[in-house]
């Protein structure tokens, strides 16, 4: 484009102020009026900047913890927590016993105590009652 003022052809403009009249002139016309813009506009759009562009597509978003999921011990839930498991490894620890050692005077196999203890299956109630005879504790209601 050309500068309004002298005709120049020019690769930016200038806004000026020349005489309350808004003009696009060149560099060196500029001095003759009150500069619009303070910075000398492009006649070509400038290029918009990448980094607005593309800014958020590569931001790494953790995936959230896995949840842990332990059968028998309820947690988000509105589900009662069954203890059964806890009160039966505490009991025996108190009575200084192993799974296998307890196992063994429940008749039942140790992979089973192990299950119990991590309330990953109830005793059935002929087993609770062994285990509830044995070591002095009451789980019958709470496998119910
Ligand atoms: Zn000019």
């Amino acid at each position: 484009m050309n500068c309004e003022l002298c005709g120049k052809v020019m690769d930016r403009y200038h806004e000026v102020i020349i005489d309350g009249v808004k003009m696009r002139v060149c560099q060196d016309c500029a001095k003759y009026g009150k500069e619009v813009t303070k910075k000398p506009a492009a006649v070509q759009r400038e290029p918009i900047p990448q980094n607005t562009v593309q800014r958020n597509n590569f931001i790494h978003v953790p995936p959230p913890p896995p949840r842990r999921k332990t059968p028998g011990t309820v947690e988000d839930t509105d589900e009662p927590i069954i203890d059964f498991g806890h009160m039966i490894k505490k009991r025996r620890e108190e009575m200084g016993l192993s799974q296998e050692q307890l196992a063994n005077k429940l008749q039942e196999k140790k992979n089973l105590i192990a299950k119990i203890e991590r309330e990953e299956i109830k005793p059935d109630k002929h087993t609770a009652r062994k285990i509830e005879k044995l070591m002095g504790v009451r789980i019958l209601e709470k496998i119910q």
